[in-house]
């Protein structure tokens, strides 16, 4: 597909935050479990004041529809569980979404567990999503209470990578899990998840820049 330069910037695996995607082994968590995804394809509006989430859009390779960005949010119950990829209301098809490497090679080596069930799965789960996109909202969340929004999130994703690089990670490769470790582990992931928090709100927030003549 072809998409108009002058009125759009493309994010795809080049970009920072698709190739953080890409590299970051424990969003494996946020893949597999969560169901969280990024498209292989976004544009986002140069124009406008309007915030990150009003300025970016999913097109869909199969019947070319421009989703708004905010289709698939959290305002929208729509971010997680999309582990087969962004549904298409317009087409019900579905948009290809870019992997983790990490989450890559761990369905890779798991293949010959899941790979039986994969085709009913993902009828399952297309089966499910007419309703879900049924009444979506497309309208700026509120601004107030952001911060706030975003520091939850980001602790609580701390939280949960704490959880499992110190204690899930190390069980399941069967190393031991050390009082020092525990104890490393909270600044590291308090920090991690602040930070991951504070870009999360910068970034979702971030002006437009005035289009250039
Ligand atoms: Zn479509």
């Amino acid at each position: 597909m072809k998409y108009d330069k002058k009125k759009y910037k493309i994010w795809d695996w080049k970009n920072p935050v698709v190739l953080h995607w890409i590299i970051n082994p424990g969003l494996v968590i946020n893949e597999l479990i969560l169901g969280q995804t990024i498209p292989k394809v976004m544009l986002i509006e140069h124009e406008g004041k309007k915030p990150f989430y009003k300025r970016s859009f999913i097109p869909c390779p199969h019947c070319g529809e421009l989703h708004s960005g905010l289709k698939y949010s959290a305002q929208n119950k729509t971010v997680l569980k999309n582990w087969f990829g962004f549904y298409c209301d317009n087409c019900k098809g579905i948009i290809p979404v870019q992997r983790n490497l990490t989450s890559l090679i761990l369905l890779a080596i798991t293949f010959p567990i899941w790979g039986w069930f994969m085709k009913s799965m993902k009828q399952n789960w297309l089966k499910k999503q007419p309703e879900r996109f049924k009444n979506i909202n497309l309208e700026t969340p509120e601004e107030k209470n952001t911060t706030k929004k975003w520091l939850k999130m980001g602790l609580f994703w701390g939280l949960f990578m704490y959880v499992a690089m110190t204690f899930i990670f190390p069980f399941i490769g069967q190393e031991e899990i050390t009082r020092m470790g525990m104890l490393i582990g909270v600044p590291i992931w308090l920090t991690a998840g602040l930070s991951f928090g504070y870009f999360m709100k910068i970034w979702m927030n971030k002006k437009g820049n005035k289009l250039k003549a």
